[in-house]
């Protein structure tokens, strides 16, 4: 273990036992409940042995206040005692300590149980760690690193319950580049990717911090704008329309490319569910695109108003 094991002793703390452990790490001893638990706040404690014996049921509040403390970063318990009826040591190991070791013991058998509580939490925490990088991934977009598909439909999703709970406004861009297959055509694909991350960019600089942008598919974006009326979300696209039609793209002096841009809002008479609020910006949008692309369009409940 690379780092210093920090060891939290609660309670009645043998000579001995305390020396063993400090050859392998740094001993803390608390005699009291009391103690522990002001200690455990200050520091993060690798590992923890409690004398069950000498603080009786508050061993298991230590126990309890050990664990909610340390939820992300696992920290093995050892009960200790004494006493050696079964009953103790089973309440001991259901209430979740992971050991439980008799008084009597071998001061190196102690530390070799201990050392095999922190492999073990070693491993949970690598476990932790990739279980976190992987949820990461399955929330980014591979090819511009935002958002992907799935994040978008669930923050959606809870923007809009926020916004219905709330009363608050909430605005919708889909955006789409205009004839994007004729850029893999005539670049190839791999500039058709470049142009991808880059536009990627480019939506994200003219969006605000608050606002949440994801690619939706393809060549099509989505911003989603919390707190947002459709007058400002209108701001937002054109700022976002400008800035992508204005990027260069590919080999100097580059070439530029045009999107379309579709809106919803919310409240409005005809969007009661998130799935909703797409349908509609994604029917601006269409019309954005019958119209001759490189617009903005605005889902109106009964007509369509053109914004640019
Ligand atoms: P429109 O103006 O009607 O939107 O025309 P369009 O060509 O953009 O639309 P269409 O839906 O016909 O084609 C979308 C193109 O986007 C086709 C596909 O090859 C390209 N595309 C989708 N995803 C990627 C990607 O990850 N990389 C690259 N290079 N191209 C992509
Ligand atoms: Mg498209
Ligand atoms: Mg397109």
């Amino acid at each position: 273990m690379a780092n210093t094991i920090h060891i939290l002793w609660v309670g009645t703390t043998p000579a001995a036992h305390v020396d063993a452990l400090n050859v392998a790490g740094r001993v803390s001893e608390a005699p009291e409940l009391l103690d522990a638990m002001r200690l455990s706040n200050d520091i993060d404690f690798d590992a923890a042995i409690i004398d069950a014996e000498a603080l009786q049921e508050g061993a298991f509040t230590l126990l309890r206040h050990l664990r909610a403390r340390s939820s992300r970063r696992y920290m093995p318990v050892l009960f200790w005692s004494s006493r050696g009826a079964v009953e103790d040591r089973v309440k001991a190991l259901v209430a979740g300590a992971d050991d439980w070791v008799h008084a009597s013991i071998d001061a190196q058998e102690l530390l070799a149980r201990l050392m095999r509580s922190l492999g073990l939490r070693a491993r949970i925490d690598g476990l932790l760690s990739e279980t976190e990088r992987l949820y990461e991934l399955s929330l980014t977009d591979g090819l511009t690193q935002i958002a992907n598909h799935r994040h978008f439909q669930d923050r959606l999703r809870d923007e809009f319950r926020r916004a219905q709970r709330y009363d608050d406004p909430l605005a919708l861009i889909l955006i789409d580049l205009d004839h994007f297959k004729d850029v893999n055509d005539r670049h190839g694909h791999l500039v058709g990717d470049q142009v991808l991350k880059e536009v990627a960019v480019a939506i994200k600089k003219s969006v605000r911090e608050t606002d949440f942008v994801a690619r939706y598919g393809g060549e099509e974006f989505a911003v989603v704008l919390p707190k947002t009326q459709l007058a400002g979300a209108l701001t937002v696209a054109e700022r976002v329309w400008l800035d992508v039609g204005a990027l260069r793209l590919g080999a100097p002096p580059g070439f530029a490319i045009t999107a379309s841009l579709g809106l919803s809002g919310y409240p409005s008479r005809t969007i009661v569910s998130a799935e909703q609020m797409v349908r509609c910006a994604d029917e601006a949008l269409y019309r954005a695109k019958r119209e001759g692309r490189n617009k903005i369009a605005i889902y109106q409940a009964e007509t369509f108003a053109e914004a640019v």
